[in-house]
């Protein structure tokens, strides 16, 4: 069984059980383990060569009984089939716990755009849009962006989707930039989210933000930024990494400093010598742990060996099943990836009610929203996981699931 197998196949035990949790028979099982709708196409790209090459892509709809489907399209090498799917079960669960009128979504394509150019990676994201139109659009299948996908690629995709329907369609996709229909604090909304259900997480441990040590797996989008606010609420960040490596200082990174070379190198770690390898990211003396990179990255390997307090899994899937328990019974705080980076589709979903509504709020409003939404997903789900003695992973599962489970049974689909 590969890894990505494993993906789906720990997502479906652990809806299995939620869905028995929750007094859902096996039927209803039968219905969500998997999407509802599958599409897999293939895109001609016209090269700057003059070749063409065909690339593969999928999208999946996992369940559309609340609403429209949403979830984001990631263009990368890796992107498979199994991948795709778990990605949108998960969308389903992120938008049931911040009580979203969507169902879970997911897309992607096969292909490296660090080797492509823009003129390229233009074709690619129209290809990709004319090859789903007629199974997507405002109410019934939101895109959004993801891994190596921003709103550059939103607004080609918003554009291409417009002309086929010959007018403008900003609530079609959202990740765009604010110029065209995006909306205020999306692009730092994942960070944001994770954020904020760390305060919380932090407060039922009777820990400050302030002062305590924190270690982030990855400083790409979420994670640099999460490094960012954290570090101004007087956090030390002590290590972050990067595929290549990671940087470690006990009494603190300078965070600001770091985030200026990433923005004119791109990366960071290639420009220091002391350069720590990236297992022991995991070892690090801390209070506050956050993969914000890939999936599997803390597994029975490595968990035991955590010395956080609190895992907040800002990136989707980076714990295996196996590292949950060993985790939990160690009493580690996990705050599911589900839960704490679920910011990222709130906001998205701000923006489509404001491209919906052709009215735009402030960055200020859009942050007090995200905050009640996520500060309740939180507590629910914590309550629920203390009270009926279930871990934070199953107890967000149950949240997640139970609208769009009833929902679907009431529609008379299961
Ligand atoms: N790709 C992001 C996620 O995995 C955002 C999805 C969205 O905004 O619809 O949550």
């Amino acid at each position: 069984m590969t890894e990505n197998n494993d993906l789906v196949t720990s997502t479906q035990e652990i809806m299995k059980e939620a869905l028995h949790k929750l007094g859902f028979d096996d039927g209803m099982y039968e219905l969500v383990k998997e999407p509802l709708r599958f599409l897999e196409i293939r895109i001609p790209v016209r090269m700057d060569d003059g070749t063409v090459k065909t690339f593969k892509g999928y999208r999946a709809q996992h369940n559309q009984a609340v609403g429209p489907t949403k979830g984001g399209v990631r263009f990368h090498p890796d992107v498979n089939v199994e991948e795709v799917k778990a990605l949108s079960m998960w969308m389903t669960m992120k938008c049931g716990i911040t009580n979203l009128p969507f169902g879970g979504g997911k897309g992607g394509v096969i292909c490296d755009p660090r080797e492509m150019s823009n003129l390229e990676l233009e074709r690619l994201s129209r290809g990709y849009v004319k090859a789903i139109s007629q199974f997507v659009g405002p109410a019934s299948d939101i895109p959004a962006p993801d891994v190596y996908t921003n709103p550059q690629v939103m607004s080609w995709m918003m554009d291409e989707y417009s002309k086929i329907n010959r007018s403008n369609a900003f609530a079609f996709i959202t990740g765009k930039p604010l110029s065209l229909g995006g909306s205020q604090g999306r692009n730092r909304a994942t960070a944001l989210g994770a954020v904020i259900t760390i305060e919380e997480a932090a407060k039922r441990r009777n820990m400050s933000i302030a002062g305590s040590r924190v270690a982030i797996q990855g400083f790409g989008n979420a994670g640099s930024f999460i490094a960012k606010i954290l570090h101004d609420k007087g956090a030390k960040i002590v290590a972050i990494s990067e595929s290549r490596g990671a940087l470690y200082d006990p009494n603190g990174l300078d965070i600001e400093s770091l985030i200026e070379l990433k923005a004119q190198h791109g990366r960071v770690t290639p420009l220091f010598d002391e350069v720590i390898p990236n297992e022991k990211l995991f070892e690090i003396d801390c209070d506050i742990l956050i993969p914000a990179a890939l999936s599997n990255q803390i597994n029975k390997e490595n968990a035991h060996l955590i010395k956080a307090n609190i895992v907040a899994e800002a990136a989707n899937g980076p714990t295996t099943p196996e590292a949950t328990k060993i985790l939990t019974d160690r009493d580690v705080l996990i705050i599911p990836d589900v839960l704490a980076s679920a910011g990222g589709v709130t906001v998205s979903y701000f923006e489509w009610v404001q491209n919906n509504q052709g009215y735009y709020w402030s960055e200020e409003d859009i942050i007090v929203k995200l905050q009640e939404k996520m500060v309740e997903a939180f507590n629910k789900i914590y309550d629920l996981a203390e009270n009926r003695k279930m871990d934070m992973r199953l107890a967000a599962y149950v949240v997640g699931l139970k609208r769009t489970a009833e929902a679907t049974r009431f529609r008379g689909w299961a």
